[in-house]
């Protein structure tokens, strides 16, 4: 499939964000993601929608901080480019109210699906930007732990986790060394 680039707007330190044109009949459920070509070699990074299935258009977050293939390509684009993609894909959707738990972009499907709460974790303040919800910002691991281990209830949230693998996999043994049990989570890791 291909779509048009709108606009590219840096929103922070490392985050863009493309708006592409929606091709008609492309539907897609919050969540979801879709797979760019970033090289005439075929190669291809993913990239969650991060704006409401009902959009006119489509949105993606993207950090550029790893400066690889995909950085490289989106950084290229301007009004007008032609993107091809596969998708969309994936099936990181949210089936239930819940604790809603990003690494840096990993905070990109929460925005499509509207999600609340969101505890955002973060390397430094000049990555944030104005999401459009209100997520509780944390830059160190031990505010994030400590905020966690104060909620009461843990034990009976769907907890949904976002963002690079060493961000899921340590927020994973964090959360069932809190009591959290695997059947509670829900995860994606932007591999
Ligand atoms: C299902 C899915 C959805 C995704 N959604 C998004 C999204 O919405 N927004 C987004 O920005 N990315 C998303 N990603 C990640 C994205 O596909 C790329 O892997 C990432 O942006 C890096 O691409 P790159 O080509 O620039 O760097 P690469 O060439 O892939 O990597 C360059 C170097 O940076 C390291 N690296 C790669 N990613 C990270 C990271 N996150 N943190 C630290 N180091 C890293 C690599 O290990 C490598 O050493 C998603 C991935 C998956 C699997």
């Amino acid at each position: 499939m291909h779509a048009r680039v709108i606009f590219l707007k840096r929103l922070s330190k490392n985050y863009w964000l493309l708006q592409l044109t929606k091709p008609e009949g492309l539907n897609f459920k919050a969540g979801q993601y879709i797979s760019l070509k970033v090289h005439p070699d075929g190669h291809r990074r993913s990239y969650s929608l991060s704006d409401p299935p009902s959009s006119s258009h489509m949105n993606l977050l993207a950090d550029v901080s790893p400066m690889g293939l995909g950085s490289k390509y989106i950084l290229s684009l301007h009004p007008g480019s032609l993107v091809d993609f596969i998708g969309p894909l994936g099936k990181f959707i949210k089936t239930s109210d819940g604790l809603f738990l990003a690494g840096g972009s990993g905070i990109a499907p929460f925005l499509s699906m509207r999600a609340g709460p969101i505890l955002w974790s973060l390397h430094r303040k000049s990555e944030v930007f104005d999401t459009g919800l209100n997520p509780l910002i944390f830059y160190t691991r031990d505010f994030l732990t400590q905020y966690l281990k104060s909620i009461q209830d843990l034990k009976n949230y769907h907890i949904y986790l976002c963002g690079s693998r060493p961000y899921v996999s340590g927020m994973t043994k964090l959360l069932i060394s809190l009591g959290v049990i695997s059947t509670q989570l829900h995860a994606e890791k932007f591999v």
